[in-house]
């Protein structure tokens, strides 16, 4: 591990470490996989990590025991058998009085088996307080998203010129997840999407076997992963020639999420955002046809806090990195979707993601 690293878990763990008398709580249980990744650098798929103001105990079994020594020094790491022992005997009898756990991320069952094994009144559901644990990025966590970003925007500008009439969707999609591969991304962000025809009129469509066509709509949706760190781009093109009605409903969107972007600064509220973008596509009509939020933060998973939403009640700190993808479905035509990252400043924001927005006919 790179000074850097260590310094930066160091941090996330102060940090956290300072918040412990505002939840309530003396030590925190980790169980989701992402936020042990953040805190401690650790990889494997099993494990629990343990926040004490002394230490942070990273706990699991025999799979990953060397593993979690060479990636997470700075944590005392300690193999279980069997899970809930291991937490038990870790959290000490008497040091931690009241232990936080992540409420969303543990089963029923595991609940009760450790409810069972600890004192009454122990453990106490934290979900609040560590939605947001992730969201502000630091220097580091930008630069490996701008490299996620980097590799998908090479794989696409590779795919584009090979994408023509008679090419299946899903071929479209494996290329698109080869070459990310092969420029060195570790997996894709999440099954990448091609849609063409009337598929595009699916927000979540699946690759098939349907054959581009001249004239079509083709929407991909693909994100290349470095370090842990993902990249989520939608960009929507036209094969061929794009009659009047798909342009009108492209710069409609196209505005939809042009405005959303210059709204996108520190302090203003998530839900204004998807405000904004829904208010465009409101007034020309098509507000049934938007069918989702404008837009997510991006991390270590693609789709983290904070939601870009009308119920959300976040708001845009500096550092964040989110989405804005308003988009417009015309069941049984097309559709269209624009997804660019954009990384919150102070005073406005920075586009991540690199290829153009505008109409694009190949
Ligand atoms: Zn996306
Ligand atoms: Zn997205």
């Amino acid at each position: 591990m790179i000074v850097a690293e260590a310094t930066a878990y160091r941090r996330r763990f102060d940090r956290l470490l300072e918040r412990l008398p505002r939840l309530g709580v003396d030590a925190i249980l980790f169980f989701e996989m992402t936020n042990i990744r953040y805190l401690t650098g650790f990889t494997g798929s099993d494990g629990v990590f343990i926040l004490r103001p002394d230490k942070g105990v990273l706990l699991v079994d025999g799979r990953y025991i060397t593993q979690a020594g060479e990636e997470s020094p700075q944590c005392e790491v300690v193999q279980y058998r069997d899970k809930i022992g291991g937490i038990v005997s870790a959290l000490g009898e008497k040091e931690a009085k009241r232990t936080g756990f992540e409420a969303a991320a543990v089963s029923v069952e595991l609940h009760e088996k450790l409810r069972g094994k600890l004192a009454p009144g122990k453990l106490i559901p934290l979900t609040e307080a560590l939605t947001g644990l992730r969201s502000v990025k630091d220097d580091r966590e930008v630069s490996l998203l701008r490299k996620a970003v980097d590799i998908a925007t090479e794989a696409l500008l590779q795919v584009i010129a090979w994408i023509g009439p008679g090419v299946e969707e899903r071929m479209i999609a494996l290329e698109m997840d080869y070459r990310m591969g092969a420029l060195g991304s570790e997996a894709t962000s999440f099954p990448t999407i091609v849609a063409s025809g009337m598929n595009t009129a699916l927000p979540h469509a699946r690759p098939g076997f349907r054959k581009l066509e001249d004239g079509d709509a083709v929407v991909m949706d693909f994100g290349a992963v470095h370090a842990g760190y993902r990249s989520d781009e939608t960009c929507t093109f036209v094969l061929g020639g794009a009659d009047k009605k798909f342009r009108e409903v492209y710069a409609i969107v196209k505005d939809a999420h042009d405005r959303a972007i210059e709204a996108v600064r520190a302090g203003v509220p998530c839900r204004e955002i998807d405000r904004i973008a829904r208010r465009v596509i409101d007034k020309k009509g098509y507000g049934l046809h938007f069918s989702h939020g404008t837009g997510h933060g991006v991390g270590l998973d693609v789709h983290e806090a904070p939601r870009l939403a009308a119920v959300s009640d976040q708001v845009l700190e500096a550092g964040m990195v989110v989405t804005i993808e308003p988009g417009i479905y015309l069941p049984g035509h097309w559709g269209v979707r624009i997804e660019d990252m954009v990384l919150v400043k102070e005073d406005g924001c920075e586009i991540l993601t690199k290829m153009s927005k505008e109409l694009k006919i190949i």
